[in-house]
């Protein structure tokens, strides 16, 4: 198929792909894909680490410094690209396919810089269908090598689509996958971690182009939740 759209395209050449997250040098003729870590996986695991250990340390600071102090190892290592690079395509690591909720930035929660994650989001980190598309794009344009699905604690579509409150038309269109993924007597954590893998499963068996990817083994598609309280990510 031809997925077309995007007017600037990252570069293939895969002889510089071992340059990852926490690498502090950038070759001289870095190309987008110049800060693709060599597991994609590892560098988002590695990336949340910095966040959490950063992010605890701001819970228990007490002024305006410590706080700042607390987080100021963010960002410290990561590759960077010139604009004048990014300028000329972007070349993502991953894809992150979750909630729209203010508290979960997977930029922030990851520790990454620009060009490494293409992200979708939406409340509830539903298998909607731009998401999909937007993730075939990523896949077959950009060669993205993973995909996370990643729900996190207290989402509040999820706690939506577990009570029958009144909703707009378009919110319940929202949350009609959400309901097909719950089970009844589940708690809000379990009802959680099941949208998130119905979420996952539906990428595969909605797109032939993700399924295709994961069976010729270019793809891995994961699921994750973020907890708000500590900062971590841990898989499902
Ligand atoms: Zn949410």
């Amino acid at each position: 198929m031809g997925l077309v759209g995007c007017s600037k395209v990252a570069q293939t050449d895969a002889s510089q792909a071992n340059i990852g997250a926490g690498a502090t040098a950038v070759p001289s003729n870095e190309t987008p894909r110049s800060c693709r870590p060599g597991d994609s996986l590892s560098a988002l695991k590695d990336g949340n680490r910095r966040f959490a250990t950063a992010w605890q340390s701001k819970n228990t600071a007490d002024t305006t410094e410590a706080r700042a102090k607390a987080m100021s190892n963010l960002w410290l290592d990561n590759c960077y690209l010139p604009s004048s690079v990014l300028d000329k395509g972007q070349a993502p690591w991953a894809s992150i396919l979750t909630c729209a909720d203010s508290r979960v930035a997977p930029e922030w929660i990851f520790d990454a810089a620009p060009s490494d994650l293409f992200v979708i989001r939406s409340a509830g980190n539903t298998a909607f269908d731009d998401a999909i598309a937007s993730l075939e794009y990523g896949v077959a344009v950009l060669k993205t090598p993973l995909i996370m699905v990643m729900g996190h604690s207290a989402c509040g579509a999820v706690d939506a689509a577990r009570k029958s409150d009144p909703l707009t038309p378009l919110l319940e269109k929202l949350v009609t996958p959400i309901r097909a993924s719950l089970t009844p007597g589940e708690t809000l954590d379990e009802s959680i971690q099941a949208n998130s893998r119905y979420a996952a499963n539906q990428l595969t068996e909605r797109s032939a182009v993700l399924a295709d990817a994961v069976k010729n083994g270019s793809l891995q598609i994961v699921v994750s939740t973020f907890n708000i309280a500590d900062g971590s990510v841990s898989m499902v």
